[in-house]
């Protein structure tokens, strides 16, 4: 018996934030240590997807192998025998079964894509490949036959549209795929209601996000350690001058608390205990000043001891053993489609 799949796609680069990393990755990292018992996991890093906007392709091969070593170093475990670890570009069967379903996808679904309208709207050279690339979305997860796929809101029109495709040709072919559950279904099952959110330094009311205007209320992965503390003593504040966890009316310190709890690991509400009544912002500020910078020195040291060689031998274990997988469900759709000759 094979296990059921979970399957993610590690969207990677190389300016991650704080928030990022809390609300992104570790609870990734989390789903693949927990449940690699019962369930297959299979993250891979899309590049294929990387350049479906213009990119840097002078960067983009080590970029990727940095995206690998990225999830290594937040504690993502290779030597899982579960847990599979491949760049799509190194599985062929994914634009092989892209460009059959392309050929059963209907232009009109296809422009009816909110994530599209939105990308493309106030661009000019808008390519086929970002109109394409839920096929190519389609395909990673149906190749596997993943069950559970934890997507964000941007992304659930395209699981929609990937258990429509399988549907469609299940009834057309009998039955080459299994279906994804339906976005309801994977919320419960990763619990993304919880909602974490980090906030933005400067404006507490703004989520923080790589893409901010002003990098002082972000902290990146990949800040000098110290000059994140500064952004951390620099954090806008109120005029209460009394610590307390209220992220209405005092957005800045309940952030600055949460991001204390989040990175001492502990519950946030003995951190609130143990801070209510303060009355020093500074002081407050300087502890967490120094939690940020001393995270981000074992972060950076741990990111920079990642042996290149063992994730490397890593990626291409996991890609042999999803080229047979994958392989398999494509050649059964050759022979549905006509391709190849019938079982
Ligand atoms: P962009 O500005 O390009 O949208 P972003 O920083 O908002 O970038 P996303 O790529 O949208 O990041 O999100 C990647 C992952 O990080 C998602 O799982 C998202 O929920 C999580 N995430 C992003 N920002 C935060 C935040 N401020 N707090 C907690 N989680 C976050
Ligand atoms: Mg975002």
């Amino acid at each position: 018996m094979t296990k059921p799949v979970i399957l993610t796609g590690l969207r990677a680069n190389n300016d991650l934030t704080l928030g990022n990393y809390f609300g992104g990755m570790l609870p990734i990292i989390d789903t693949a240590k927990t449940r690699s018992d019962e369930y297959q996991i299979n993250m891979f890093i899309p590049d294929l997807h990387s350049f479906t906007t213009p990119t840097d392709h002078s960067q983009l091969y080590e970029q990727i192998l940095q995206t690998a070593k990225l999830f290594v170093a937040a504690g993502l475990p290779i030597d899982n025998e579960n847990i599979h670890l491949y760049r799509q570009s190194h599985v062929s069967a994914h634009s092989e079964l892209t460009w059959i379903l392309d050929c059963f996808t209907g232009f009109g679904q296809m422009s009816r894509m909110t994530q599209f309208k939105d990308k493309s709207s106030d661009k000019d050279d808008v390519s086929v490949g970002l109109f394409n690339y839920p096929v190519l979305m389609a395909a990673d997860i149906l190749l596997y036959g993943a069950r559970y796929v934890p997507v964000g809101d941007d992304q659930t029109q395209h699981l929609e549209f990937t258990r429509d495709i399988a549907e469609r040709m299940n009834t057309r072919f009998g039955n080459l795929f299994t279906v994804p559950e339906p976005v309801k279904k994977q919320h419960a099952f990763f619990g993304n209601d919880q909602g974490l959110r980090i906030m933005d330094l400067v404006d507490p009311t703004r989520k923080m996000s790589k893409s901010a205007n002003s990098e002082k209320g972000v902290i990146f992965l990949s800040d000098d350690p110290s000059a994140a503390a500064k952004k951390v003593m620099g954090a806008t504040t109120d005029d209460k001058a009394f610590v307390a966890f209220d992220p209405l009316e005092q957005p800045g310190i309940s952030n600055l608390l949460q991001i204390s709890a989040l990175l001492a690991g502990e519950p946030l509400e003995t951190v609130i205990e143990r801070h209510a009544g303060q009355t020093r912002y500074g002081d407050f500020k300087s502890e967490v000043a120094t939690q940020v910078n001393d995270f981000l020195i074992r972060f950076q040291t741990s990111l920079a001891n990642v042996d290149e060689a063992t994730v490397i031998k890593k990626l291409e274990q996991s890609e042999a053993a999803m080229n047979i997988q994958a392989g398999e469900t494509l050649y059964k759709v050759q022979q549905a489609v006509g391709l190849r000759p019938k079982a």
